[in-house]
């Protein structure tokens, strides 16, 4: 008797008063090691805080970064956003021509397109994969349509060998957003290589954490020269060489400085969040939590290790990751359905209202319905950077509790008792 009260009372949950699986939340902070700050700081004293004033460091990260990919360009600017925006611009694609983007992509590939004066058209899911579906891709290329960019949310891959066909096929230009996915593989090839060109980030948590960045690559050197110019205010090589209209997206030295040393430390950090990830799934196989179907020869660089609570338990999937929070380990619901988001499914930057009435692209409910429900089930749980085997072993006892609660209180009806 004593036993059974003991159990209830251990189990009862953080978010309705019990006691949380950890004492306080450890959130994930990018690791700065000693040397790096030591290059900052040479950077600091030296004072040349600029590529444009004689600094050496963007161009050294750049090239190194290129490098780590092998692609002959890369080009660093300010943030994943503003790589996206000179990307798009950079690949020429046709003003109001039509962008196939999957459903669960980053807000940014919205905005992006929408300043590059390009028609965001929204593909569906892969219902195993989770990923951009081909399929649905095929369905919505018409005569307007001029690129597909593929992008690989949380660090799954898209299903790049079909996607190439078909741009291959429809004569296509095949982009990819790698913001979550630095270092996952499709067919044991990096993505960011299948893509005429590639954008990512390197803010706060990514991969390459450098509080704010972004950075393209190419092979294309037309490409290559047009995004940097872009990125720099529209200039060539000259002093007041103004060649286009063009945006201030310079990354600092200090940003690059520390951004080769994260890259140095890339592929210890891929491989952790691997192991972690996978073990993790493991611990939490009979929760009922799903994970997505990653084909041989591909993987996964767990940007966040994301999962699904089961159907039953979609309408708590909110307070499933509020529990888990109060347990104080690292989870988010994940991002919405682009078209559950206000301002793009009312089309109401200016650019919807140039376009006639015929070239309004079609955002109502039916659009990408298997990434409407992948979506509302899905959660994102914290795997780095910075995270060790303790942090998730509190992590997998947090699902755990949280998981056996509701499937008790809410398993099979859905409904509360
Ligand atoms: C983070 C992210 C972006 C935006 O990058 P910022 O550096 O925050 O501008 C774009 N796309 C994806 C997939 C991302 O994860």
């Amino acid at each position: 008797m004593q036993g059974g009260l003991f159990v209830i009372e251990r189990e009862k949950l953080a978010l309705y008063g019990g006691q949380p699986v950890r004492d306080c939340r450890k959130d994930a902070r990018p690791v700065i090691s000693q040397e790096a700050k030591e290059e900052v700081m040479a950077v600091l004293s030296k004072g040349t805080l600029a590529q444009f004033y004689g600094g050496t460091q963007v161009r050294a990260f750049e090239s190194e970064y290129a490098a780590w990919f092998g692609r002959s360009y890369a080009v660093a600017v300010s943030s994943g956003t503003a790589a996206l925006h000179v990307m798009y611009l950079a690949a020429r694609l046709p003003e109001r021509s039509e962008v196939l983007i999957p459903a669960n992509a980053y807000v940014s590939v919205l905005s992006a397109l929408l300043q590059a004066h390009l028609i965001p058209v929204i593909v569906d899911l892969d219902p195993q994969s989770w990923a951009m579906d081909p399929e649905d891709c095929r369905r919505k290329i018409t005569s307007r349509t001029s690129a597909i960019v593929a992008v690989h949310m949380y660090g799954q891959p898209c299903p790049m060998t079909e996607l190439a066909q078909i741009a291959e096929a429809h004569d296509l230009t095949l982009l990819e957003d790698c913001g979550q996915s630095h270092g996952a593989l499709w067919a044991r090839r990096k993505t960011g290589t299948f893509g005429r060109a590639a954008a990512f980030s390197l803010c706060c948590r990514k991969h390459i954490a450098l509080g704010e960045g972004g950075i393209l690559i190419t092979d294309d050197e037309e490409l290559a020269a047009t995004a940097r110019s872009l990125a720099h205010k529209g200039k060539g090589e000259g002093w007041f060489d103004y060649r286009e209209m063009g945006f201030s997206y310079n990354m600092t030295e200090v940003q690059a400085a520390l951004g080769r040393h994260q890259l140095r430390r890339l592929d210890s950090e891929l491989e952790r969040r691997q192991r972690l990830a996978r073990w993790v799934q493991e611990q939490v196989a009979e929760t009922g939590l799903s994970f997505p179907l990653v084909p041989a020869g591909s993987t996964h660089a767990y940007f966040k290790l994301n999962a699904l609570v089961p159907p039953e338990l979609a309408p708590y999937r909110n307070e499933i990751v509020d529990a888990l929070q109060a347990e104080n380990v690292g989870c988010d619901p994940s991002h919405p359905h682009l078209l559950d988001i206000d301002w793009i499914r009312e089309q109401r930057p200016y650019f919807f209202r140039t376009l006639p009435p015929e070239e309004r692209p079609s955002y109502g409910p039916e659009i990408a319905p298997v990434a409407r429900d992948l979506l509302r089930r899905q959660i994102g749980i914290e795997v780095g950077p910075g995270l060790d085997e303790e942090d998730l072993s509190y992590t997998v006892a947090a699902i755990r509790k949280v998981m056996a609660y509701f499937r008790a209180a809410y398993g099979a009806t859905g409904r509360k008792p």
